[in-house]
């Protein structure tokens, strides 16, 4: 295509989608308490999009002014042949940045391969340094893999490793500093994140879980000298950052209750079985599946039915932990 008449893609509201988290896969080898029910149906395989499928999307976005990809899932290392796609990815030269989130269990034998395929910005999930608590949380997870996996691609030398956390109340609040110090040790990024409403589970009361971003600044802000950044390199999102000193870690809050940022959203996510999502926290969605799997399919009639969900990207979420999940489904079918 040529990219000085790409269209770019501009919601009702002004708004510029320039990001995309494609979710590989629904499956997971985790089942984290705040994520995933113990007991899960996954989407049967043939209705989730094959690699071509996938990168055919990836594709059709990049055409169309997307510059920054980011891969999740479930677990996207646990799809197979994913370096397969990632290899594909990280050839498109339009794409300035290619993402993953990770669970960390395969880290240890792919940050190498995934790094050099062109991969620049890792976030792995890490809720607890406590090889019990880690299994208790994520309920089949090895924390000692984890780490080693994290460790594998701090050698690997990504542009951007961050830890994410989601704290949840009585369960791995008392180890926020303990994660802030093993971010630091490593000169490594973190991020905490509150805990979203998606998906009915019952392992656990949300909102007496409930850890507000603002409580756990105050925990770390009593022993660390936090200093707010803003957002130089455009990489932080919804989240909001802050410096230790000279430090290279940054410490990130991701609020999606106490800080409403839609204002600002530039991202549509992708699901596994090729639903293109306008809002993490609504349902309006657009079945990109069937436009790849119709007789007539060509890519221009997928970048215009791309083009044509804009005009249903809502304006905002509204987030209540008092009521019944707005979002039925879980985190793990959102993409993360
Ligand atoms: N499996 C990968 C992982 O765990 O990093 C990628 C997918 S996971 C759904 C993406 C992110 O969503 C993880 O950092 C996880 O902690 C977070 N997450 C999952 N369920 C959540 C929820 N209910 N509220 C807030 N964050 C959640
Ligand atoms: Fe799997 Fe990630 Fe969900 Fe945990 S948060 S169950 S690792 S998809």
């Amino acid at each position: 295509m040529n990219r000085t008449d790409t269209p770019q893609l501009i919601d009702r509201f002004g708004r510029r989608v320039d990001y995309v988290r494609l979710s590989v896969t629904d499956r997971c080898d985790f089942r984290c308490v705040y994520c995933m029910a113990e007991d899960m149906s996954f989407v049967p395989k043939p209705e989730v999009l094959s690699l071509e499928e996938l990168y055919e999307v990836a594709r059709a976005f990049v055409d169309l002014g997307v510059s920054k990809i980011r891969l999740t899932g479930g677990e996207p290392l646990v799809r197979n042949n994913i370096m397969s796609l990632v290899r594909r990815l990280g050839a498109l030269d339009e794409l300035r940045q290619l993402a993953l989130t990770t669970n960390g269990s395969q880290l240890q034998r792919l940050a190498g391969g995934l790094r050099e395929a062109g991969v620049k910005r890792v976030n792995v999930s890490l809720d607890s340094l406590q090889a019990r608590k880690f299994r208790s949380l994520t309920r089949h997870g090895n924390l000692e893999q984890v780490i080693a996996g994290i460790d594998a691609a701090v050698a690997a030398g990504f542009e951007g490793l961050r830890i994410n956390a989601v704290i949840l109340k009585g369960r791995n609040d008392d180890e926020v500093t303990d994660l802030v110090d093993f971010a630091l040790q490593r000169g490594i990024d973190i991020a905490f994140i509150e805990e979203m409403p998606l998906g009915l589970i019952d392992e656990h009361d949300r909102a007496l879980s409930f850890c507000s971003s603002e409580t756990l600044r105050e925990i770390i802000g009593a022993r660390l000298p936090l200093r707010a950044l803003g957002d130089p390199d455009g990489n932080a999102g919804p989240a909001r950052f802050y410096a230790v000193g000279e430090h290279p870690t940054r410490i990130g809050f991701i609020s999606p209750h106490s800080h409403n940022f839609c204002h600002l959203c530039n991202r549509v996510r992708v699901t596994a079985e090729g639903r293109l999502l306008l809002c993490l926290g609504n349902e309006h969605s657009v079945d990109l599946r069937a436009v790849l799997r119709a007789p007539d399919y060509t890519p221009a009639r997928l970048r215009q039915t791309i083009v044509d969900a804009m005009s249903i990207k809502p304006e905002r979420h509204y987030f209540d932990l008092q009521d019944e999940p707005q979002i039925v489904r879980f985190m793990n079918a959102t993409g993360g």
